[in-house]
């Protein structure tokens, strides 16, 4: 069974009463509750456990680790995101949310700044399907609305996405790509946007259904471990052809 590590800043929700009222237990636990039932073996861990919850052990036991920060992305330890992007490289799945797009982890594995415009005037998000079959977007419609949502708007700095499957409109005329799949090394990354901390949108039944999606996507294959460096030859050269060198 894949299993999953849902990883949350967990401060707003601790600090600001409004942020509480949306997600009184964190918004890892609304995260890890609908993985849960969706049939994942599920985890939380959040910043200020020790080793930020992402001990050794734990990634060891982690298929796919889902990420949301947004105030204290410079509180993550330099040596944990190494162990975290080195995991990825070897093939753990990372599913980065919303606010996420500036967290260590994300930019390091993308290399640009992932800088982009924002907004908060609680307008209406339409997320478009570009990719009706791609497994990220199973049992969603051509789009998904919410109500109220902040606008990220473009430029987003960030390479092209190897697939882009959902691409956001916003009331204000912004529009954003908004679920972007990328491959480092041997793991599967999947950046998706929605997720304000003060707007209800992981109790949303279709963005719960694309996390879940996604985490299914990203779970590493039984695929063979690639080897690297100087490698001797699987059959014979014939090497009575070689030309000498003047
Ligand atoms: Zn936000």
């Amino acid at each position: 069974m894949t299993q999953v590590t849902v990883w949350n800043e967990f401060r707003h929700e601790r600090q600001n009463d409004t942020v509480a009222a949306v997600y009184p237990d964190g918004i890892h636990s609304v995260i890890a509750d609908a993985l849960d039932e969706a049939g994942f073996e599920t985890q939380t861990a959040t910043l200020d456990e020790p080793e930020h919850g992402l001990t050794e052990a734990v990634l060891d036991d982690t298929d796919v680790l889902t990420w949301w920060g947004h105030a204290a992305h410079d509180e993550v330890r330099d040596e944990i995101v190494d162990r975290v992007c080195e995991r990825v490289r070897e093939g753990m799945g990372l599913i980065v949310l919303h606010s996420g797009h500036y967290s260590k982890p994300f930019t390091r594995l993308m290399g640009t700044s992932c800088s982009l415009k924002w907004r908060e005037a609680a307008e209406t998000e339409r997320l478009w399907v570009l990719e009706p079959g791609h497994p990220i977007a199973d049992g969603i419609d051509e789009h998904i609305e919410i109500d109220e949502a902040e606008m990220y708007g473009e430029r987003f700095d960030i390479p092209a996405p190897d697939t882009l499957v959902f691409t956001s409109w916003f009331e204000g005329g912004e529009v954003f790509r908004s679920g972007c799949c990328y491959r480092r090394g041997n793991g599967r990354i999947f950046y998706f946007r929605p997720g304000h901390e003060t707007y209800p949108i992981y109790h949303n039944e279709s963005i719960q259904r694309v996390v879940a999606n996604a985490v299914a996507w990203a779970a590493p294959d039984d695929g063979p471990t690639p080897t690297f460096g100087n490698a001797e030859p699987r059959e014979d050269i014939d090497t009575s052809d070689e030309r000498s060198v003047h």
